[in-house]
């Protein structure tokens, strides 16, 4: 349920109204627009009562909120969501960022070199995994903090903002210490104990979609994240397994404006895990910002056949350099550009 409040409630009207909802032993958040301010009631359906805010000064009215999701749904907000990652990331606007680097941070040369050629090529923010979720315990985990630390050393240098990983709760509060945005992956994404850690820290999350994860599934669970306390989610669509094998995941684009239809979250797009093979990247990413995705996550590495991991849908320096012109075509032609590059390219 909603508490939707006239465009020229006061903030003692709103805290009123938050106060009630404390009072019955719900839960609330105030969703602030720019037109006007919305309180989400948030609890046990049977002790809402519509009646008992309606009539308070301020209200405009009172909405149930039908999606079973509540926090994500645009029911609830009507205004897209922008999330900032940094200073000058910035997602679900006009204009798309471009999240690029490798699978994972190797050394300082690998971390330092992809930075400085994906910023070149016009990146806005720098991805690579210090911890790494591995299907086996055999392969390569990751660097740990030291990788933490060769993120940040990257960001200072090239002034991008760093996305990486985080896997486990107890290590949210080191990973938010360097990253400017923490990232969910697949095998985690409903590791609800995770969800609401990193809920309850500042940083924006991008939260990528479970594998084996219906839309609904994805957007209740990106529920725990809002729930806890933090708005900034970035929803990311990175393939889902079909029984299709020519790829390694099968790039749901339709689930773009399905999001965008039913959530103001905004969703980025990985065609890397989306298809698993370089050679069909750059056409993914191009119909990826066609479907209308808020942003690109590309894995990049600068000697793909040596990467440590995900080489196989790893693109050169060189590749990146050469689709990025491609990509601010094809954001033009459906009304966006790409963040950071020219237009008219
Ligand atoms: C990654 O981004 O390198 C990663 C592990 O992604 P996913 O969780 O989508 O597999
Ligand atoms: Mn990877």
């Amino acid at each position: 349920m909603i508490v939707v409040m006239q465009p020229n409630a006061t903030p003692e009207q709103i805290d009123h109204v938050v106060e009630r909802v404390r009072e019955i032993g719900l839960k609330d958040q105030v969703i602030k627009g720019t037109e006007l301010s919305v309180v989400a009631v948030i609890g046990d359906d049977r002790k809402k009562d519509r009646e008992v805010f309606e009539t308070l000064p301020g209200v405009q009215k009172v909405v149930n909120i039908l999606a079973p999701y509540k926090l994500s749904s645009n029911e609830v907000k009507t205004e897209r969501t922008e999330v900032a990652i940094g200073q000058a990331c910035v997602i679900g606007g006009t204009a798309v960022p471009v999240i690029a680097g490798p699978c994972s941070v190797e050394n300082e040369q690998q971390i330092l070199e992809t930075a400085r050629a994906v910023r070149d090529a016009g990146a806005t923010a720098l991805r690579g995994g210090a911890f790494k979720p591995r299907t086996t315990p055999y392969s390569f985990q990751g660097l740990g903090e030291e990788g933490l630390k060769l993120l940040s050393a990257a960001r200072d240098e090239t002034g991008l903002a760093i996305v990486t990983e985080v896997v486990t709760p107890s290590d949210v509060e080191l990973v938010a210490e360097y990253a400017d945005c923490l990232q969910i992956g697949t095998r985690n994404a409903q590791n609800y104990e995770l969800l609401k850690a990193v809920g309850q820290q500042p940083r924006p999350v991008l939260y990528k979609r479970g594998m084996a994860m219906t839309l609904d599934e994805y957007l209740l669970a990106a529920e725990y994240i809002l729930e806890a306390g933090n708005p900034n989610v970035i929803l990311c669509e990175r393939g889902i397994r079909t029984f299709e094998n020519h790829v390694r995941n099968t790039l749901s684009l339709a689930a773009i404006p399905e999001v965008h239809k039913r959530s103001h979250l905004p969703i980025a797009a990985d065609p890397s895990h989306g298809t698993g093979h370089a050679h069909l990247v750059p056409t993914l990413t191009y119909a990826s910002i066609a479907a209308g995705a808020d942003a690109i996550l590309l894995e990049v590495h600068p000697d793909p056949q040596h990467a440590y991991t995900d080489g196989a849908q790893s693109l050169t320096p060189a590749t990146f350099t050469e689709i990025m012109p491609t990509m601010q075509r094809v954001a033009e032609s459906i009304g966006r550009t790409l963040s950071g590059m020219p237009v008219g390219v």
